[in-house]
């Protein structure tokens, strides 16, 4: 990876981020890979040497940094933080470390995000991602009893609290839906074969961070939203009424500044 500084961040910035210490110490997949875009990971791979980082973009991975290494020196008593776990499934290894762990089976992951986000409830892949630590602690003689976000908002703002739904503090914590031991079997086999197999699979709308991928036509005006799942809940709502769900005019916001291999990309190139 080409690591610019195009806007001349200090020195030490620099550094710290030339210093990742970033490993999936040995395995074929991390967690956090196994979530990822398929396509995603292979461009990456395969373009590795190519591609061009700036340090400016590389902030709030900083930020995050910082505070996990906080973090993980103050666990409750009992707990471990930090630890990486490994496991096997038909001969492909997995890896991930996992923020903390309590005494009673609880697992947390700290996330540093934007209030934004966290307005917009649980994000899926945080759901997953916990999910599979869950599968990981278990090949590994751990049961996983609670799961746990707790995301800090990096721009909130106090004069904020009072508005609809905004946050009363900068520190929020999310309940995680805890999958029965099955479903995160057959999410962890579903998500290797999708890395795995010989074809490489084209993003999804989601993973894409589509805004206004579907558009539901219907009484009134149409009304635009990101996901399926959202334009239903929509429908669902309404009193009355034939409604349809059609593509939007969606805007790829990942492809259109957050993916580093986009300009490798035949399915973001074709598409423009
Ligand atoms: S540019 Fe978009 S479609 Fe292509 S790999 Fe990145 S996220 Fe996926």
């Amino acid at each position: 990876m080409i690591l610019t500084n195009e806007h001349g961040a200090p020195e030490a910035f620099v550094r710290a981020i030339q210093n990742d210490p970033y490993t999936k110490d040995g395995a074929d997949f991390s967690v956090t890979e196994l979530i990822k875009p398929p396509q995603v990971r292979r461009l990456w791979n395969e373009h590795e040497t190519e591609i061009s980082v700036d340090v400016s973009d590389e902030m709030f991975k900083l930020l995050g940094k910082g505070v996990h290494n906080v973090l993980e020196q103050h666990g409750p008593d009992g707990s471990t933080t930090e630890q990486r776990f490994h496991a096997d499934h038909n001969g492909v290894s997995v890896s991930g470390a996992v923020d903390l762990i309590e005494a009673d089976g609880s697992i947390t992951d700290y996330k540093v995000t934007s209030t934004f986000s966290v307005l917009r409830g649980l994000k899926v892949d945080w759901e997953r991602q916990l999910n599979l630590y869950g599968w990981l602690l278990r090949q590994n003689g751990i049961t996983a009893t609670k799961l746990t976000i707790v995301a800090l908002c990096r721009d909130w703002t106090k004069s904020k609290v009072g508005n609809k739904n905004y946050p009363s503090s900068m520190v929020v914590v999310m309940a995680v839906p805890l999958w029965r031991e099955g479903r995160q079997d057959d999410y962890l086999d579903q998500r290797i074969r999708a890395h795995t197999q010989e074809a490489t699979l084209p993003c999804t709308v989601e993973e894409r961070w589509a805004r206004g991928a579907y558009q539901v036509n219907g009484k009134g005006r149409p009304r635009s939203f990101d996901t399926m799942g959202e334009a239903t809940t929509f429908i669902n709502m309404q009193k009355s009424g034939n409604f349809k769900i059609v593509p939007g005019n969606a805007k790829y916001v990942r492809c259109e500044g957050w993916c580093e291999v986009s300009p490798w990309c035949p399915q973001w190139n074709g598409g423009k």
